[in-house]
């Protein structure tokens, strides 16, 4: 079985085989490729040792990425490579972090320190495919398989818990029953684990086109690793069919979506919690603003809408409305286009007066300028006022007499 793989990685292959030592592409790569799939990156395994790999690429573009882990990218035709020596990882004591690595010089060492069976397959054009564990049979049967001892696997390293669960969610693979128990057995593990990678599984998980099942089947666990984001009570099932409902690559929404049974504070206290970034954060915070209001019913509320929450946070309410109510949301986010368009006033600096034209009209600086400008905004998205220079002021001298 032959599979197509870009040159650039042909390449470096064929560079260590011709020094002597043995290459593979490993991992997700091979996963992808068995499945049809187009990777988005090539891992390789070698048994050069990381010296030896600097030997064998001298005259390339390398970074040191993790030496002593056995890692060194390499650049080929612009385009990096991980390339990793053949590792057995030593105990764990801290379900994190292996104590020690040792290099080996077997592939099926190797493989038998990855996660899953569908993650332990190695491929090399013209070697074909080592796969010791069955994982070729696993992609096929759609099964996610720890390689060898599920307790003792999730003991060593509580993150692949939450790997598995990922994996599940966007490939839509079933977690094997004795991995599946495993997983809820050690779900407390977890806590070991650091956030930043708790977060980073999690927003993929929440993104994979089979994520209603697993949030499902294992919301116990999911508790466990981010219990601010999944202890959501009696909430909980109703937060992850609208969330599953939403379009697939769009994480904020979909955070939205299963936040919104909860009040801002916690909202806000639970992208804290998982250091989500500011942007993430405040597009949440916004989109869940109003989302307990009833859904604009005309132009003018659509545009108090805007004006309180902006473009982005608009179009969020309302595409958080659609599962919901998808014709009435439908119809609102199309009447949004239409005002955008149309260039409608719904933000201060919109309208066609402003501070300094105020104040040469004899408005003192500050607050009574600021409330104004509110006051003169919210007569022009009700429709009382027209837009026009001439007439906001006259308003605005009426209201000051
Ligand atoms: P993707 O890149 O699509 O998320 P992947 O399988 O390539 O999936 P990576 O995190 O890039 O995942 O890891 C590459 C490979 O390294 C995995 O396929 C697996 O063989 C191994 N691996 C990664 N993390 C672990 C882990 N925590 N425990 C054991 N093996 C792991
Ligand atoms: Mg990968």
């Amino acid at each position: 079985m032959e599979f197509a793989v870009p040159s650039s990685a042909l390449a470096l292959l064929s560079r260590l085989w011709d020094a002597g030592y043995e290459a593979y592409l490993v991992g997700g790569c091979v996963r992808d490729l068995l499945r049809g799939e187009t990777p988005s990156d090539y891992d390789m395994t070698t048994s050069a040792k990381p010296h030896e790999m600097k030997a064998v690429f001298s005259n390339c573009r390398t970074v040191e990425t993790g030496m002593r882990h056995g890692t060194l990218t390499v650049i080929s035709d612009g385009v990096p490579y991980e390339i990793t020596t053949y590792r057995v990882d030593g105990t764990y004591t801290d379900s994190r972090h292996p104590d020690a690595v040792c290099f080996t010089g077997s592939l099926s060492e190797d493989l038998a320190r990855r996660d899953f069976t569908v993650n332990a397959i190695a491929y090399a054009p013209g070697k074909g495919i080592v796969d010791p564990f069955g994982g070729r049979a696993d992609l096929e049967a759609r099964i996610l398989r720890a390689v060898g001892d599920p307790s003792r696997r999730f003991t060593e390293d509580a993150l692949r818990i939450l790997r598995a669960l990922r994996f599940s969610s966007v490939l839509g693979f079933e977690i094997e029953s004795k991995t599946a128990s495993a997983a809820h057995a050690l779900a407390d593990r977890l806590s070991l684990v650091s956030v930043e990678r708790i977060r980073s599984e999690i927003s993929k998980l929440l993104c994979g086109s089979f994520a209603e099942n697993v949030l499902c089947l294992f919301s116990d666990v999911l508790k466990k690793a981010a219990p601010s984001l999944f202890e959501l009570g009696s909430a909980y099932e109703s937060a992850v069919s609208l969330a599953v409902a939403l379009p697939r690559h769009e994480l904020s929404l979909r955070l939205s979506a299963l936040l919104s049974p909860l009040s801002t504070d916690r909202v806000g206290q639970a992208l804290s919690a998982l250091r989500y970034d500011r942007k993430t954060a405040d597009r949440v915070l916004l989109a869940l603003w109003h989302f307990h209001d009833p859904l604009p019913e005309n132009d003018t509320e659509l545009l108090r809408l805007l004006s309180r929450i902006g473009e982005t946070g608009a179009r969020d309410r309302l595409r958080l409305g659609v599962p919901r109510a998808p014709k009435e949301a439908a119809t609102l986010l199309s009447r949004l286009d239409a005002l955008l368009a149309e260039g409608r006033c719904y933000r201060i600096s919109d309208l066609a007066i402003n501070g300094r034209i105020l104040m040469e009209n004899g408005f003192r600086p500050g607050r009574e300028i600021g409330e104004l400008l509110s006051l003169l905004l919210e007569r022009v998205i009700s429709g009382e006022l027209l837009n026009d220079t001439e007439q906001l002021l006259r308003y605005a001298l009426k209201v000051k007499a």
